[in-house]
């Protein structure tokens, strides 16, 4: 028996939100490496024409596709747009994510609104946008939505963040029980701390520094700590897997900090 072909992407053609930086882009390498073809979506199309270049250049098939998530007209000409580059879209990652760090009271209603509205309406929307149109065609598919360690525990001063991603990972349970009957696997990863443009100055700071220390393997995730668990659930391998949160923290979620 050989384990590794069932994790293999070949065929697969995936859409991930928030490609242009941090983890979606890390992500989007990994699926083209395992053989998907992918399409970088999110604002900054430089970034992630730059990034599909990248990726061109290492043998894989990449294209780059603007995409505001907050906006249901963007998911759509996004999906349509990317079915015409890499062909019928069968996995969908919902990455794209913002933060706001302020003390509850400070916290702006405007503040609430963009967290909110791209962490979990902008995932609502490409889910339902995706799985309305896999449905419509009778394809099965897989959605991997990116949540949070904050999603599952607390912090201080990222109230709207830490509500939008419990709001994502329950979210993702309702759609796996929904999706099934299509054939719709829906999954979560709830990451660590991992050092990107959404959290550079925190992790940086004593504070930051104070915290990794207190994480159970002693340290933040690096971005090559997702690859396993993201493998998983987009491939074959993970084709019984669906409601399923899966935290890659190094065991921050279960540490009494
Ligand atoms: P980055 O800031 O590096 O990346 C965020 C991405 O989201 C960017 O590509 C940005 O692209 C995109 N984005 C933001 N708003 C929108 C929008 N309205 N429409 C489309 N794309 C948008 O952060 P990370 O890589 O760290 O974060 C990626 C995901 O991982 C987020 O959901 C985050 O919550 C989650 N996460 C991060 C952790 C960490 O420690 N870094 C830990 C746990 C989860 P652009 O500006 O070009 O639109």
């Amino acid at each position: 028996m050989t384990p590794l072909p069932r994790f293999d992407l070949a065929g697969e053609a995936a859409l991930v939100t928030g490609a242009s930086s941090g983890i979606g882009r890390h992500l989007a390498r990994l699926l083209a490496a395992a053989g998907a073809r992918v399409a970088l979506a999110a604002r900054r199309l430089d970034r992630l024409t730059e990034a599909a270049r990248d990726i061109e250049a290492e043998g894989g098939r990449a294209v780059a596709i603007a995409l505001d998530v907050t906006r249901a007209d963007s998911i759509a000409a996004a999906v349509t747009a990317a079915e015409e580059a890499i062909g019928p879209l069968s996995l969908l990652v919902n990455n794209a994510g913002v933060s706001v760090a302020k003390p509850v009271l400070e916290h702006s209603e405007a503040d609430w609104d963009h967290v909110l509205d791209t962490n979990l309406k902008g995932a609502w929307l490409a889910a339902q946008h995706f799985a309305r149109h896999l449905v419509a065609q009778q394809r099965p598919g897989r959605i991997v939505n990116i949540a949070s360690v904050l999603g599952l525990r607390t912090i201080a001063h990222v109230p709207a963040y830490c509500a939008a991603k419990a709001g994502l990972i329950h979210l993702t349970r309702v759609l796996a029980m929904e999706f099934a009957r299509h054939r719709i696997l829906v999954n979560a990863l709830a990451p660590g701390y991992l050092e990107t443009d959404l959290n550079r100055e925190f992790l940086q700071s004593d504070a930051g520094r104070r915290l990794a220390a207190r994480i159970p393997l002693r340290r933040v995730a690096q971005l090559d700590d997702l690859d396993g668990a993201m493998l998983l659930l987009a491939s074959p391998a993970g084709a019984y897997i669906t409601g399923a949160v899966i935290p890659v923290d190094g065991g921050h979620g279960v540490a009494p900090i």
